[in-house]
C-alpha cells in the first residue's frame, strides 16, 4: 500500500488520519507542529510523540517534498528553486527578500492552460495540477532551507524565527483552476500550528475565473490579486483568452462580491505594461472608468521578456506617466520592481519544464502576432 504523504493533509485531514491509527486526536496538533514549524521529516526525531504513534507513522506515512533540481541565487538576493514534478516536468518557486518582509512565490500547476499571450508559462501549455503536498511542500522546503542558510535553527523550546512572512500564489499556473489542492494548502499557511500567516499576507492571483473566485470567498478568503492587463474586452480578449468566457463586466461584479469576504478592503489589480499594446494614456483613462465602483489598488508590472515573446517592456517614462494618471484619479498605484531577472525568476519568466498535453504551444505558433514589434 502507498504511504500517506503527511504534507497532503491540512489540520482536519491530519486529525482524521491520526484517529484512523487509533491515536488521540490532539497528537495531530503536535505532529503538525513538528512537520511545518520545525521542518522535521524523520518520525524518530519527534521526541514528544508516543513511541506507538512514531512506529505506526514510520510504517505507513512519509513527509516528502519535490526533489530540487536547481537552486540559483540572483545578484539581488532573489532565490529560485527548480523542482522536479516527474515525467520530465519541472516547476519553480521563488523567494524575494525585502527589507521588511520575505515573500515566497509559489506555483500551483505544471504549466498553465490559460495561454495568456505575454506569459512564458502560458506559452508552454499545461501538463497537470499540483497536489496539496507539492504546493505546501514549496513553502515547507523553502522556509526550512532558508532558515538553515541563515543559520536559524529550531532548538528545544523554540521553533525558530520565521523567514517567510508573505506568500503569493503567483508562480506557474492558475491557482483557481486547482482549488481542491490549493485550499488545503492555504489552510496550512494560515494555521497557527503550521505557518500562522495572516489572511492579508497570503495572496492568490487569478486571471479571472469568476465562479472560482466565489468559491474561494466561501472556502478560504485570502487577499486577492486579479490580473487585469487591459481596460476593454477587445484588448483583453487577445491578451487573456479567458476573457472571451468571462468578460470584464462579469469580472468586476465578481471582484465586488469577493470584497464582501476579503481580509483587505481592496482588490489588487495587476497590469503588465507592454510597449504600445496596453500602456497609452487612453488605456489608463479607460481603466479609471472601468474600476470606478471597485475599491482597488493597481500594481503595474513592467513586462518581463522571454525568448520569442515578440513583445517589449514599456519605457520607464511611459510607466511613470500611466501610474500618474491613475494616481491623479485617486487610485493607489505601485510599480513592481523587477527582481531576479538575471536568473529568469521575474514575473512571467517562470518556465520550468513542461510537457504540454494540450498542444497549445503548437497551435499558438499559427496565430498572427498581436502587434508588429517596431525596432
Ligand atoms: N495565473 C495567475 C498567477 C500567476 S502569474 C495569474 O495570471 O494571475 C502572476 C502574475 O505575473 C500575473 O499578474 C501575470 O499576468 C504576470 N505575468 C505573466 N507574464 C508576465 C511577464 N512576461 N511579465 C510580467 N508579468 C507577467
Ligand atoms: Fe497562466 Fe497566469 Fe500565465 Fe495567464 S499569466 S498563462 S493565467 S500563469
Amino acid at each position: 500500500m502507498d504511504r500517506v504523504n503527511l504534507l497532503d493533509l491540512d489540520a482536519a485531514a491530519l486529525t482524521a488520519y491520526v484517529s484512523s491509527l487509533d491515536e488521540k486526536r490532539f497528537r495531530a496538533r503536535q505532529l503538525q507542529r513538528w512537520i511545518h514549524r520545525r521542518g522535521a521529516r524523520d518520525f524518530d526525531a519527534m521526541s514528544d510523540l508516543a513511541k506507538s504513534l512514531r512506529t505506526k507513522l514510520a510504517e505507513h506515512a512519509e513527509i516528502v517534498a519535490l526533489p530540487v533540481m536547481r537552486d540559483a541565487t540572483s545578484s539581488d538576493g532573489t532565490r529560485k528553486w527548480l523542482l522536479d514534478v516527474g515525467l520530465a516536468n519541472a516547476i519553480e518557486t521563488v523567494f524575494i527578500p525585502e527589507d521588511d518582509r520575505g515573500t515566497l512565490c509559489v506555483s500551483t500547476q505544471a504549466g498553465c492552460a490559460m495561454a495568456c499571450l505575454f506569459c512564458s508559462t502560458g506559452r508552454q501549455g499545461f501538463n497537470r495540477n499540483l497536489k496539496t503536498s507539492e504546493i505546501i511542500g514549496q513553502l515547507w522546503w523553502a522556509e526550512h532551507a532558508l532558515r538553515s542558510s541563515a543559520g536559524v535553527t529550531a532548538s528545544e523550546g523554540s521553533e525558530g524565527e520565521r523567514v517567510i512572512s508573505n506568500v503569493v500564489l503567483m508562480g506557474m499556473g492558475e491557482p483557481l483552476q486547482n482549488l481542491d489542492a490549493v485550499v488545503p494548502a492555504l489552510r496550512l499557511m494560515l494555521d497557527d500550528n503550521a505557518y500562522g500567516l495572516s489572511r492579508r499576507r497570503v495572496t492568490v492571483s487569478t486571471s479571472g475565473l469568476v465562479r472560482q473566485m466565489d468559491k474561494l470567498a466561501q472556502l478560504c478568503p485570502v487577499a486577492l490579486a486579479v490580473s487585469l492587463h487591459a481596460p476593454n474586452d477587445e484588448l483583453r480578449d487577445r491578451l487573456v483568452p479567458l476573457n472571451r468566457k468571462h468578460p470584464l463586466r462579469d469580472l468586476m461584479a465578481a471582484c465586488q462580491r469577493y470584497l464582501k469576504h476579503a481580509p483587505r478592503d481592496f482588490i489588487t489589480f495587476e497590469y503588465v505594461m507592454i510597449d504600445g499594446v496596453n500602456d497609452q494614456d487612453g488605456h489608463a483613462r479607460e481603466l479609471i472608468a472601468l474600476v470606478h465602483d471597485v475599491p482597488c489598488k493597481f500594481n503595474l508590472i513592467p513586462f518581463n521578456p522571454f525568448p520569442d515573446a515578440g513583445l517589449r517592456r514599456s519605457a520607464p517614462e511611459r510607466i511613470r506617466r500611466f501610474a500618474q494618471i491613475l494616481q491623479d484619479a485617486g487610485i493607489v498605484t505601485t510599480t513592481r520592481k523587477t527582481r531576479g531577472d538575471d536568473i529568469d525568476a521575474a514575473c512571467g519568466q517562470l518556465a520550468g519544464e513542461v510537457q504540454d498535453r494540450t498542444r497549445r504551444a503548437e497551435r499558438k505558433q499559427q496565430l498572427p502576432p498581436l502587434v508588429a514589434v517596431h525596432s
